[in-house]
């Protein structure tokens, strides 16, 4: 789980947000007055951030955020004579259970982006009809279940009653459980994890001013962040194969010290394979063989483009590395592919070839090195392919001239 290293930040915001909870009143009296409106326009920055950047989730997890609060302030404290009794007793247990239910609406439901209009359309209807829902159920509950809703949990310093409170604690688990099965689940689906626990306080606390108000605006802040490292983990990995791609690859370049050494992989034949068994068949050999090449015990694999993937090995001499790449090689070449053949189920196997090369006085960077690489690849498929080849060793071995690819590496 490569996202695990998204807890430090939101336990970081979440452990702030608490310490803060018994500040407020200490505040100056400036913060406190827009502590009220914050909410608000976190909300519409984070829904404006959210069309741009394509996602529908974090926007109605937003708008969850925004009438919770509008509801509260409207509400209660100060307004309850307008309602009769009845209905601000009802009001206080439906909002705490209708806010739990809409946190694990908005995450379950697949993340489609905000270009499909029907979509979109159907979630906002959604949302609205929640809203005649609730204010039909406020009318015409009978007294009983109103009563067996506001039941209290019986502790001090628990506010929600005990039906919204279990509902609370059962969303919140399903949640956790959901992306404890997930390979790798978005940082939105974790942020969740935490804005339940905030928004759920802050609707305890509800009496104490401005707690709600603050925590919504750090479970909104949170939705943010998380909207933006999501982004950033689309643009560099391959939606194929979910491996990270060319951009991240020239990123690691960057970070590369004084000594590594880089690998291209490319598969054997591999227009012939996509002949024989078609373009969707070759694209579940590669994900089968980018599933192999992940798993590589030692450096960072990419896919460069195409059939083609880069390994990059800081802190490593070819020599070092060269038979973890040829245990890879094997390891691949020994996976069975289910293919169809004449309308029969058969077995394949798919084979391919490593260049691999170093940093030396001659060739001083990343991009360098992996010229060099795509050399030794040439060489590799020269050799007949299904090996690895080292860069230098190769070119001795093969020939008097040094080894030179014609093609340039396909771009994809
Ligand atoms: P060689 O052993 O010399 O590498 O032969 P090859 O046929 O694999 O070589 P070449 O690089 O000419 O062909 C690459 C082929 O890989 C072309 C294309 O059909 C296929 N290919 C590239 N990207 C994809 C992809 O994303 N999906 C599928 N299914 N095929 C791809
Ligand atoms: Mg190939
Ligand atoms: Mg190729």
């Amino acid at each position: 789980m490569s996202n695990s290293k998204h807890y430090l930040w939101l336990i970081g915001f979440s452990v702030l947000a608490f310490w803060q909870v018994d500040q407020i009143a200490h505040w100056p009296k400036s913060i406190q007055s827009v502590l009220l409106y914050a909410p608000y326009l976190i909300a519409a920055l984070g829904i404006f951030i959210s069309i741009y950047l394509n996602r529908v989730q974090p926007i109605f997890l937003l708008l969850t955020i925004v009438v919770l609060n509008f509801a509260m302030a409207y509400f209660l404290p100060a307004n309850t004579s307008k309602t009769d009794v009845l209905t601000v007793t009802a009001f206080y247990p439906l909002l705490a259970i209708f806010l739990p239910l809409n946190i694990l609406l908005w995450i379950l439901l697949p993340e489609k982006g905000v270009m499909s209009k029907p979509y979109v359309f159907s979630l906002l209807t959604v949302f609205i009809l929640q809203g005649f829902a609730f204010y039909w159920l406020m009318d015409n509950l009978p007294m009983s279940t109103i009563l067996t809703l506001a039941q209290p949990v019986g502790t001090s310093g628990v506010t929600l009653p005990m039906v919204p409170f279990l509902v609370t604690i059962g969303a919140w688990l399903l949640i956790v459980i959901r992306n404890a099965f997930q390979n790798t689940p978005k940082v939105l689906d974790n942020t969740v994890i935490f804005v339940l626990i905030l928004l759920a306080y802050g609707l305890n606390q509800y009496v104490s001013f401005g707690v709600l108000a603050w925590l919504s605006v750090i479970a909104s802040g949170l939705i943010i962040l998380s909207l933006v490292f999501d982004s950033h983990q689309i643009a560099h990995t391959d939606q194929l194969t979910g491996m990270k791609g060319r951009r991240a690859l020239f990123e690691r370049f960057t970070g590369l010290g004084r000594k590594y050494a880089i690998a291209m992989m490319d598969i054997d034949h591999f227009k012939s394979f996509n002949d024989r068994y078609g373009h969707d068949v070759g694209d579940e050999a590669l994900r089968l063989v980018a599933y192999q090449l992940a798993r590589i015990p030692v450096g960072h694999p990419y896919r460069y483009g195409g059939e083609e993937f880069t390994v990059v090995f800081p802190s490593k001499t070819a020599n070092e590395v060269k038979s973890v790449l040829d245990e890879m090689r094997i390891q691949i070449s020994e996976v069975p592919l289910e293919v169809m053949e004449k309308g029969k189920k058969a077995e394949t196997r798919v084979t391919v070839s490593f260049g691999l090369a170093e940093k030396t006085e001659r060739s001083q960077t990343p991009e360098a090195v992996m010229k060099l690489a795509d050399e030794a690849l040439y060489v590799a498929k020269k050799a007949g392919r299904n090996c690895v080849k080292v860069y230098g060793e190769a070119a001795k071995k093969t020939s008097d001239k040094p080894a030179a690819r014609k093609k340039a590496p396909a771009k994809k």
